[in-house]
């Protein structure tokens, strides 16, 4: 079968993100929950049944993978996983998002399994901040983990720093400048309202703020967008080797051009991180279900996508299904 993933709103699905576990070796305060919630391991769907899942998606039209988390690096045999990922027919692209922290030593195999772009989390420079935001002293790890993506050869590095006033807002341009002379995309994220207990509407930051900011060092260039650019507006600094881009899901939602769906890692399917219509592909697997109920699963969330994801700047309630720590980013 190969039932191409096309909504009611004209939008072809072709990306999806999944995230292999909601465990993590950090625990950011605006992202994880108490550790209370993290699922069971015995919740968490196994590589198998992801592969087979994987097959059917790539065999609906999905191109490109994002592995996410929790921390993806973190869940032993995940290389392995990555390899025969790559070996599915149709995926085209497998990219990963990560605290950076075990990426210095896994970047060269990461490499040779497949990855193709790591998209790196961090949100400041200051050792002392990193360890309030994230509970461990990792700055160095993530900072070493950077390099060695950059001398692995993975094609697309990029970091991401969510941007929250009174924690961060003051080094958005230390982070423009530092990287200026790497092949290195910045990308500066507005804090969205995803779960109560880790919302706080005083720390949003609107990326037109930060790009005043960043005006102040030179005349912003825009730059093409690449294949699977994303939602991302880019620029280059004149001088500058690095490039910025500006994510603004809160202040300009670009759910228009969403071609994407996300697995969490105990297999539920949502159509978006806010509000969106979800099917339980891991309970249909664990119960026995054929490939053409998980076809038939996933075509009837698609269908039930939303045109515009429930969440305004105006009504900044805190909307997501699950916590970010669990649907990853
Ligand atoms: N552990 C990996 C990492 O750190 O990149 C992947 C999972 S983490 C949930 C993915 C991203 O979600 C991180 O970049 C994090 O900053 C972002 N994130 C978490 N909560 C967020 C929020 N409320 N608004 C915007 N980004 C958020």
């Amino acid at each position: 079968m190969s039932t191409r993933l096309l909504d009611r709103h004209s939008r072809v699905v072709e990306y999806l993100r999944v995230s292999v576990t909601d465990r993590c070796n950090m625990r950011c305060a605006y992202c994880s929950p108490s550790p209370a919630v993290a699922y069971r391991m015995c919740d968490i769907l196994r590589y198998e049944d992801l592969l087979r899942l994987l097959g059917i998606f790539a065999s609906m039209g999905v191109r490109k993978v994002r592995l996410t988390g929790g921390e993806p690096l973190i869940r032993s045999g995940i290389i392995g996983f990555i390899h025969q990922v790559s070996a599915i027919p149709g995926i085209e692209k497998i990219a990963l998002t990560t605290n950076g922290v075990k990426l210095e030593q896994m970047a060269p195999k990461l490499k040779r399994a497949g990855v193709s772009g790591v998209n790196i989390s961090l949100d400041t420079l200051k050792r002392d901040k990193f360890i309030s935001i994230t509970g461990r002293d990792g700055l160095a790890s993530t900072l070493a983990g950077i390099e060695s993506a950059l001398s692995a050869g993975i094609g697309s590095v990029k970091i991401n720093m969510v941007v929250m006033r009174g924690v961060n807002d003051d080094e958005v341009v230390r982070f423009a400048l530092r990287f200026r002379d790497r092949r290195i995309q910045v990308r500066f994220l507005e804090f969205m309202p995803a779960t109560p207990e880790v919302w706080d509407e005083s720390m949003f930051v609107p990326m037109s703020d930060v790009k005043s900011r960043i005006e102040k060092l030179g005349r912003l260039v825009e730059c093409e967008k690449a294949q699977w650019g994303g939602p991302a507006k880019i620029y280059r600094l004149e001088g500058f080797r690095s490039e910025i881009g500006f994510i603004s899901p809160v202040s300009r939602h670009f759910c228009g051009e969403c071609n994407r769906l996300r697995l969490t890692s105990a297999g539920i399917l949502l159509t978006c991180l806010f509000a969106g219509s979800s099917a339980d592909l891991g309970g249909i697997i664990r119960s026995g279900g054929t490939d053409v109920e998980l076809e038939e699963a996933i075509l009837e969330a698609l269908n039930d996508k939303n045109a515009v994801r429930n969440m305004s700047r105006k009504n900044m309630a805190p909307g997501a299904l699950f916590p970010m720590s669990r649907v990853g980013g």
